[in-house]
């Protein structure tokens, strides 16, 4: 057993369901479900973003209800040069300090102990490490976490509720973009005229990390450019089940 597996993460307080787990939002619009979560949570809810361009329009929304809403990015380290170009422009925007949640092994300890590029032999753990175990930690102390995840997305995310439990991190999962569109998340862009990453418009159309995204071509789904030659679609943020085993 190596370093890694020895670390324990810090378990959420709010280990069980509350009340409100039954809260019945699916017919909320999104402002009417951000605008129940920020009442109902007051300073324990965040938004966590990828920066893609559902991430901005939470994060405009957002904003209109609770000024400067606490925003973090889980920062793999690995991220292209323009989301990082994009996070500062976000902060200016609306006055705010998003936060960088890191991993707690830089990519040098990582290649050390795992090997180079673990993202090539193995994504699922390099996820783990990069991204689930940190979210993890991130949410210990929080009572809600806010997503920008439409339910066609994915298979994974075809069941998604705009109010739920989320039982992966024991903590309440909001997200009010859950029945939006694609195209109805643009026209919310074009007509609020928001910055978003310069990928899109080069056929990055979902954006992860450097080593595991690549543009789409015409007629492939949004998402088939991200870990090209593996299965994997999920990070496990939104997968319910336990994580990639560690070795
Ligand atoms: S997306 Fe790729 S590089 Fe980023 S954490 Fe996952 S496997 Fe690693």
């Amino acid at each position: 057993m190596n370093e890694f597996v020895e670390i324990k993460c810090s378990e959420s307080s709010a280990a069980t369901p509350p009340e409100h787990a039954e809260v019945d939002g699916s017919g909320w619009s999104a402002r009417k479900v951000l605008r129940w979560a920020y009442r109902t949570y007051e300073d324990g809810i965040a938004i966590a973003s990828a920066f893609g361009v559902e991430g901005i329009v939470l994060i405009d929304m957002a904003a209109q209800i609770r000024p400067q809403p606490r925003v973090f990015v889980l920062d793999t380290s690995f991220l292209f040069p323009e989301t990082y170009r994009l996070i500062e422009q976000v902060e200016a925007r609306y006055g705010i300090s998003v936060q960088r949640v890191l991993p707690a092994l830089c990519p040098e300890a990582q290649a050390k102990l795992y090997g180079a590029e673990l993202w090539n032999h193995d994504p699922d753990l390099c996820c783990h490490i990069r991204k689930v175990e940190p979210l993890q930690r991130q949410l210990a102390d929080l009572r809600a976490w806010v997503t920008s995840i439409r339910r066609d997305q994915t298979q994974d995310r075809s069941h998604t509720r705009k109010v739920t439990w989320d039982p992966k991190f024991r903590i309440m999962k909001i997200n009010p973009l859950a029945d939006w569109s694609g195209e109805r998340v643009w026209r919310y862009v074009r007509k609020r005229k928001l910055p978003y990453n310069p990928l899109h418009d080069r056929n990055y159309p979902s954006i992860g990390c450097v080593h595991c995204t690549r543009s789409v071509k015409p007629g492939e789904n949004p998402r088939a450019g991200r870990w090209p030659g593996f299965q994997k679609t999920e990070c496990g943020l939104h997968t319910p089940g336990p994580d990639a085993p560690l070795h």
